[in-house]
């Protein structure tokens, strides 16, 4: 199918956001105090096409937390640094079929993380970047997302100050992998990193611009720069498909049928690969901690326009 056209986008764009915005479902994420305040009632829906054309509606201007969308970039990041064998070899690319931070995941296989999506294999991926210092690291980090999203990003303070402060479960996640020798630096450090990336600010633009530099095979389609190699996209992309919303990933594929990378912050990132990348935003979670308004937002509009990477198109 071709590239639809940006009226034909902006049309659908408005139209998921009007059916959609007074939807109650879901609540927000409080495991992580701060996300429990964020205003419930934010929605954003962008879309970013190949050619850079940027179509917004709503809540588009509000940053958010990245939360776990943050997992697709750190696996690029690594992937650009270090090839995509890294990833396979020492994180893994299977579907675990469990919570994002489930630690009997890591327990019942080979001891490795499973995949670069969930806590475990998103600290393992922070673990395989090349670098000295937790500095260097972050740095590394925050260079490349900035590059992806074509815009100066930063941490949000008080996320990042309440999940530092709550963080437990993945500290333990890091401590059972590199315990197994499945974690490639300092467990407490990486995982402070982890959750840092986490707790970078996007607006539901730059995050779209984010995943359009995937659906333009590397290629930032804003800036024009060349952010990491078309040959690892379709790696990063085959992993958003299979864990992107975790224990919700097969009912995803079933409804939407596109890669997509969903966070706690309320963020959700799908991509069409060569054409477009969608963006929703809207804090309350269903069960498996994926954004409800967002999750229905996209498949409304990959439905109506026939985006599904399996279909037929329309
Ligand atoms: N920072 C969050 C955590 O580690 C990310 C989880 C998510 O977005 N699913 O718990």
């Amino acid at each position: 199918g071709e590239l639809p056209s940006v009226e034909a986008l902006e049309k659908v764009a408005k139209a998921a956001h009007a059916k959609f915005k007074d939807d109650q479902g879901g609540k927000n994420a409080d495991y992580i105090p701060a996300l429990a305040e964020v205003p419930s009632e934010l929605f954003g829906v962008v879309i970013v096409t190949k050619n850079g054309d940027v179509i917004k509606v709503g809540d588009v201007d509000t940053s958010f937390s990245i939360q776990s969308c943050s997992k697709v970039f750190t696996m690029s990041l690594v992937m650009q640094e270090s090839g995509e064998q890294v990833i396979y070899d020492k994180v893994n690319v299977e579907p675990t079929g469990e919570a994002f931070n489930s630690i009997q995941a890591i327990e019942e296989g080979d001891g490795r993380a499973d995949n670069p999506f969930v806590n475990a294999g998103a600290i393992a991926t922070v673990s395989l970047i090349k670098a000295k210092t937790a500095e260097e690291r972050w740095d590394k980090i925050i260079k490349i997302y900035e590059k992806f999203a074509g815009s100066k990003l930063e941490v949000l303070a008080d996320i990042y100050k309440s999940e530092a402060e709550t963080n437990f479960r993945n500290r333990g996640i890091a401590a059972v992998l590199y315990n197994s020798n499945n974690l490639f630096a300092e467990p407490l450090m990486v995982t402070d990193v982890y959750t840092k990336q986490c707790s970078v600010g996007v607006n539901a633009e730059q995050l779209a611009v984010m995943g359009g530099t995937l659906a333009n095979n590397g290629v930032n389609p804003v800036t024009k720069e060349k952010v990491i190699d078309a040959k690892y996209v379709p790696k990063v992309l085959a992993v958003m498909m299979m864990n992107g919303f975790y224990d919700g990933s097969g009912r995803w594929a079933w409804n939407a049928g596109v890669p997509a990378k969903t966070g706690v912050g309320g963020g959700v990132v799908a991509v069409v690969p060569n054409k477009l990348a969608i963006v929703g935003f809207a804090p309350p979670l269903d069960e498996q901690g994926n954004s409800v308004r967002a999750q229905k937002a996209i498949e409304y509009i990959v439905d109506t326009l026939g985006l599904s990477v399996f279909g037929p198109g329309k």
